[in-house]
Order: C-alpha cells, then structure tokens, then sequence
C-alpha cells in the first residue's frame, strides 16, 4: 500500500460528443474506487494551465 504519491490516469469519457472529455483520475480512484481517494477527475486544460 503506497500512499502520499498521486498518479494520475489519463481517461476519455464516453461521449456522445465530437469533442471527447479528457480527464485525469487518480490511479488509486480507478483500481480502487472512491472510497480509497478522494480525489476528484482533472479536466485536462486544468492541468495544461497549471503548466503554463
Ligand atoms: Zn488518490
């Protein structure tokens, strides 16, 4: 059990959409579910701006 370090998964959300959503989740989120983190998806861009 690694806890303190975020990795981050990056998903397509299923869309009906031309534009896709493109998220970031938590690794311990997908394998374990929300109840393992809190942590909530990242909206691309918001990490793109983070960046910048
Ligand atoms: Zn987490």
């Amino acid at each position: 059990m690694s806890r303190g370090i975020t990795i981050f998964k990056k998903r397509t959300w299923n869309s009906n959409n031309i534009s896709k959503k493109v998220v970031w989740q938590c690794r311990t989120y997908v394998n374990e579910g929300k109840e393992a983190c809190d942590a909530k998806a990242v909206d691309e861009y918001v990490l793109q701006d983070a960046f910048v």
